[in-house]
């Protein structure tokens, strides 16, 4: 009952998400085949998150399976404990349909606990907001936004998970997001 509450959350999510990619296309860079978000963090999942997760590898076929467990086995985090996402395989997501909100809301402008602009790391690659945003002072360019008049502004969202657990949907659908951890935390657990 949780995670079908859940998945009709994440149907609603993603629609939003869809606008919002849309509405930021002239800062974004994602295309299929670019997977540096999977390749380096530390992937906070709340439990239900997890489990909804879960619920898409169990529906893997074996050889996929064998792939995810030895990355999962050979996973290595580096000194900031960031490493690569185990169910990434040839830069996809074997998981896709059921990953994780983190997952979803990577890659657009995002405002943090101390109200500072937060843009993707890939910026820094030449890619999201690389045009409109500097990673280093963490500000817009708006020269740059005013000299070439893009169709939208930049826009900042609140997507943290924080965030996310306090919306309006969120409650009217009864859904307990439980404790988050970092994704090899969780996978460690369940190997157990
Ligand atoms: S968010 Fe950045 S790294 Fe991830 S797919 Fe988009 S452009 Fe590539
Ligand atoms: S679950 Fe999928 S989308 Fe999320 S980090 Fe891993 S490979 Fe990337």
């Amino acid at each position: 009952m949780g995670l079908e509450n859940y998945k009709n959350f994440l149907d609603i999510l993603n629609q939003d998400l869809d606008a919002m990619f849309e509405h930021q296309k002239d800062y974004i860079f994602c295309k299929e085949g670019c997977s540096h978000c999977c390749e380096y963090g530390e992937y906070p999942f709340t439990e239900i998150e997890f489990n909804y997760l879960m619920i898409g590898y169990n529906n893997l076929d074996n050889k996929t399976k064998e792939i995810i467990n030895n990355n999962i086995k050979n996973l290595q985090k580096d000194e900031n404990g960031y490493y690569i996402c185990p169910f990434l395989i040839n830069r996809k997501c074997s998981v896709y349909a059921n990953r994780g909100i983190v997952c979803r809301t990577f890659g657009l402008l995002n405002k943090e606990a101390d109200g500072k602009v937060n843009g993707p790391f890939c910026g820094k690659l030449g890619l999201n907001y690389s045009n409109v945003y500097d990673k280093e002072t963490k500000e817009l360019l708006m020269d740059v936004i005013e000299e070439n008049q893009y169709k939208n502004l930049p826009r900042v969202f609140s997507l943290d998970i924080t965030n996310i657990r306090k919306l309006d949907l969120v409650k009217e659908l009864g859904i307990e997001f439980g404790v988050q951890k970092p994704l090899d935390e969780w996978l460690k657990e369940y190997a157990e």
